[in-house]
C-alpha cells in the first residue's frame, strides 16, 4: 500500500512528529496557537540577531523515493564550508532537532547536492542562549530511521481523528496547544 501525500511534508512538521504526533496531526488540519506563532517570531528573531548574515537561507523541495513532496526552510546554510545550521532556543527536544537537520541534509541528498569536494553536507544545531552548538552527522542507519518516521508521519496524517496525547504531562503544560488538548 502506497503511504505518499499529496501535500508536502516540511521539516517542521517532521519535528512535531517527533515531539507529539497529535501535535502535528493537529498543525497539518490548520490548527495554530497563539503561542506557536510567538515561538516562531522568537525564534526567528533569535536566528537575525546571534549570527552574521554572510550565509543564506535556502527553501529547499525534493520528492521522497515513495512520491511525498517535501519541503525545507533551513536557518542558514554556509555553503562554502558546506554546512547547514538550525538554530534552537534549547535542548529540550533534541532528539526532534536532530531529526529535523537530519530531514534537511535528506532533502539535499535527493537533490544530488554536495559540499566542497563532492561530500556531504553536514549539520550543526546552534544555541545562542546556551553558546553552544551541536554538530549533526547523517549515516546511513539515520537514513533508514527518517524514511520510517515518515512513513508512519505520512500514514497518521490521512486519519480521520488525531492521535491520543502523549503521557508526558509535564511537557504538555509547555504546549501551545495545552488547552485544546485537555481543556
Ligand atoms: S498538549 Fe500535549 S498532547 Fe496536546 S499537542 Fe501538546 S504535547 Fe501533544
Amino acid at each position: 500500500m502506497s503511504t505518499s501525500t499529496s501535500y508536502p511534508i516540511g521539516g517542521m512538521l517532521f519535528s512535531y512528529y517527533l515531539i507529539c504526533p497529535r501535535k502535528a496531526w493537529l498543525v497539518r488540519q490548520g490548527i495554530y496557537m497563539e503561542q506557536e506563532s510567538e515561538d516562531v517570531a522568537l525564534g526567528k528573531l533569535l536566528d537575525e540577531t546571534s549570527y552574521s548574515r554572510n550565509e543564506k537561507h535556502l527553501d529547499l523541495h525534493a520528492t521522497a523515493p515513495d512520491g511525498t513532496p517535501l519541503v525545507g526552510k533551513v536557518d542558514r546554510a554556509l555553503l562554502r564550508d558546506g554546512v547547514l545550521h538550525e538554530t534552537k532556543k534549547g535542548r529540550t527536544c533534541q532528539e526532534a532537532h536532530l531529526s529535523q537537520v537530519r530531514f534537511y541534509l535528506w532533502l539535499l541528498k535527493l537533490n544530488g547536492v554536495t559540499g566542497p569536494g563532492g561530500a556531504p553536507f553536514k549539520g550543526q544545531i546552534d544555541y545562542p542562549a546556551l553558546r553552544r552548538s551541536e554538530p549533526v552527522t547523517m549515516g546511513p542507519q539515520q537514513e533508514e530511521a527518517l524514511v520510517l518516521q515518515l512513513r508512519h508521519l505520512t500514514r497518521l496524517l490521512e486519519e480521520p481523528h488525531p492521535p491520543a496525547r502523549i503521557s508526558k504531562r509535564a511537557f504538555c503544560s509547555k504546549c501551545a496547544f495545552e488547552e485544546l488538548c485537555y481543556g
